[in-house]
């Protein structure tokens, strides 16, 4: 039972002091749902809060089952928010770049149960809500209902005694707030809901009680509970793990709140609650500013702020776009005007200076020190990194190339970001706090590397593709099986390795530019990454890359900002960018900014590209064309030539050592081929020859070729 005895709360802001609370008194059942109505300024969402220990109340008392909470310590109304209480937001405050299964589970890190158990215990919560089936979309994928429904299992997760909701329904459409008053009517059958509402008709119909506040007062309860007496007078008892005296607690929680469970705890309650509450819960709660660095520190490390060259606003473009929805003119009748929406979108784009805002960094550096921990800038450069033995194939791991290869599509691959290499900030004690090294070192030079794995007893097999040490050719027959509609056969036993062995994988750095070769006839730079030999013998004489040691998370570490896979330093992209300026490609492009080495031609200039002259690049001696073609008709031997003459010289220019590019050896079979063909179709039949004729020469070579 809960009971709110003459509760007054102020707020103080400035001069402007508003009464939210007047003297509320309340008691209620543990089993009930109840309605709060009332107009907008009453003190409803203030009575919430403080039910649900977000919020201090000025006088009066909070005694729930019995216990005063005049006396409760941070820890323990921690402990009361965490185990009690399940709140719900009319905003959701759902994480969206997080599945909805990760969303719920999130609120259950409080617990420091196992990750499988968490799992268990968010599908269930999932289940309850009727969303099972749903639990790795995102939430930018669902319908209002359903991200309410999804913040009502994250509430329940923890079986909280009281879910509080403070207008549930209020950004929904009426069916669909029936479908969430249905819910939390079936959730209140074990427990007592308490919901905020605007909505009258809502509460009469799913509501067994209805509590009208009116300026900080309670003005009518259509189910009064009288508050009894209890047999035993109440007694305050520790709501932690043990119970404890009242001093002890006191001592206690002090340094409890400096532990790493404590901030734990408050980590997932931010979390749960939007990172915007962070500052405000903390500093209402405990008011210790360091306390409140750390808890910043640790969910920043999860969600880091970042800026990027270009951005789209978009409240600005959400904006335009509803003003846009209002703009139609009713008075043109039989007119339809075209409305701007994706121009208008577009005009949201904007982009950032971010080469003045470096130098404004690095200026006043010493008043931005101490607000933050690290600055990570990122060139949009990847290391080009192979796996070292290429006798079976070659085999690029960054930027990783598994996706496109499997779906046979690069726009798989540029929507997800599949690489598992990653470059760590610059910020050792940072990371060093969040992670252990379980064999090994932390790196300390450009060529040295770290293993990340998720615990130390396992990885996945995407790594193990993704790495190399698996051949991705296998996915591929699975991939190939599946697009085919067949069942694929998933014949592959799980493999394990010693660390040992992990440490000892071999990988190259291959400097970019290197696999431009330049052509001196031209004057420009081939791409030779589909020349295996060339390929093989740059990856060999790559640089060496090692991995010195393996980490994972710390036990109960909050924050994580390494993705498993392999994190190299900084040190590593300097190296990249450094080795680079030395190429004779960049000194090419530089010296002539206004000519692209790859094609020759100008920048810009897109129409008239200068396409390779491939026929000049082979000098073909005629009478040797001639004698191939055994005499045939010259204006068909100049179709074949021409029709074929780019595949073989792009073929020749990808591999010239090839067997296949003894170009008149390929004309002489294609010829032949489409000699045969045209022959065995037009012959006539007595005397078995066909005409060959300049006449007919273009309708040969257009039919067979
Ligand atoms: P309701 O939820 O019924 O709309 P609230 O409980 O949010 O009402 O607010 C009650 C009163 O307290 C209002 O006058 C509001 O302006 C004031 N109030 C609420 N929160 C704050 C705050 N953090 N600081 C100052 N005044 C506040
Ligand atoms: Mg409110």
């Amino acid at each position: 039972m809960l009971q709110i005895q003459d509760i007054r709360k102020k707020y103080v802001t400035g001069d402007l002091v508003q009464t939210a609370l007047d003297g509320v008194s309340l008691t209620l059942r543990d089993n009930e749902f109840v309605a709060i109505l009332g107009p907008s300024g009453s003190g409803k969402t203030t009575l919430l809060n403080v039910i649900g220990g977000l919020d201090r109340y000025d006088s009066g008392d909070l005694v729930i089952n019995g216990i005063s909470t005049k006396n409760y310590t941070d820890r323990d109304w921690d402990s009361y928010r965490n185990h009690t209480i399940g709140f719900v937001f009319q905003s959701y405050n759902l994480i969206p770049h997080q599945t909805v299964l990760a969303n719920v589970e999130l609120a259950l890190t409080i617990s420091g149960i196992s990750h499988a158990e968490r799992k268990r215990r968010a599908v269930e919560a999932l289940n309850q809500v009727g969303l099972g089936d749903q639990i790795h979309k995102r939430p930018s994928q669902m319908s209002g209902g359903q991200m309410q429904r999804v913040a009502i299992a994250r509430a329940l997760v923890n079986n909280p005694d009281i879910l509080l909701a403070d207008e549930p329904t209020g950004a929904l459409d009426s069916e669909t707030s029936l479908q969430v008053m249905e819910l939390l009517k079936e959730v209140s059958k074990d427990r007592l809901v308490v919901m905020v509402t605007h909505n009258p008709e809502l509460a009469e119909e799913y509501a067994n009680r209805i509590v009208r506040v009116k300026d900080g007062q309670i003005v009518g309860d259509t189910n009064p509970c009288l508050p009894v007496t209890d047999e035993e007078p109440p007694q305050h008892k520790n709501m932690g793990r043990s119970s404890m005296s009242y001093f002890t607690a006191l001592v206690l929680s002090f340094n409890n709140l400096l532990t790493k469970k404590g901030r734990t705890i408050l980590t997932a309650f931010a979390g749960s609650i939007g990172i915007i509450g962070i500052a405000l819960i903390l500093s209402l709660s405990t008011g210790f500013q360091r306390y409140i660095d750390q808890i910043q520190e640790d969910t920043l490390s999860n969600y880091p702020l970042s800026i990027q060259s270009e951005s789209a606003d978009m409240d600005a473009a959400l904006s335009a776009f509803s003003s846009l929805m209002a703009s139609g003119d009713e008075n043109s009748e039989g007119n339809v005007a075209e409305q701007q929406m994706i121009t208008q979108m577009f005009a949201q784009v904007g982009s950032n200076d971010l080469g003045a805002f470096k130098k404004h960094l690095d200026e006043n550096m010493e008043t931005i020190e101490e607000n933050i921990n690290s600055i990570h800038y990122g060139y949009g450069i990847k290391p080009r990194i192979y796996a070292a033995d290429t006798s079976k194939k070659i085999v690029q791991v960054n930027p990783g190339v598994l996706f496109g290869d499997l779906t046979g599509s690069s726009m798989m691959s540029s929507y997800m970001d599949s690489d598992v290499f990653q470059q760590m900030v610059d910020a050792p004690e940072l990371i060093q706090a969040q992670y252990e090294v379980i064999e090994g070192r932390w790196p300390e030079k450009y060529d040295e590397m770290i293993l990340v794995l998720s615990d130390p007893y396992s990885m996945t097999d995407y790594m193990s593709y993704t790495l190399g040490i698996r051949d991705a050719d296998e996915l591929k027959g699975m991939v190939e099986q599946v697009m085919k509609g067949e069942e694929p056969e998933i014949d592959m036993e799980p493999m394990s390795w010693t660390y040992e062995q992990l440490m000892a994988l071999d990988f190259r750095l291959v400097s970019t530019s290197d696999i431009y070769k330049h052509n001196k006839q031209y004057d420009v730079w081939e791409d030779m990454s589909g020349n295996k030999p060339y390929m093989r013998k740059l990856i060999e004489e790559g640089e060496k890359l090692k991995i010195v040691g393996i980490v994972c998370p710390k036990d109960g570490a909050t924050g994580t900002m390494l993705m498993p896979g392999v994190a190299y330093t900084s040190a590593l992209t300097d190296h990249v960018i450094e080795t680079a300026e030395d190429k004779e490609i960049v000194k090419a492009q530089l010296k002539d900014r206004g000519k692209d080495v790859f094609t020759g031609s100008e920048f810009g200039a897109e129409e008239d590209e200068k396409e390779l002259d491939f026929e000049d690049m082979i000098t073909v001696d005629e009478e040797q064309l001639k004698n191939a073609f055994g005499g045939i008709d010259e204006s068909i031997v100049g179709s074949v030539v021409e029709r074929y003459m780019t595949e073989i010289a792009e073929s020749f220019m990808l591999d010239p050592t090839g067997p296949q590019n003894d170009f008149l050896d390929v004309f002489k079979r294609l010829a032949n081929e489409m000699l045969t063909q045209y022959i065995t179709a037009h012959a006539d039949p007595e005397t078995g020859e066909a005409e060959i004729s300049t006449e007919n020469a273009e309708t040969i070579a257009a039919e067979y070729l």
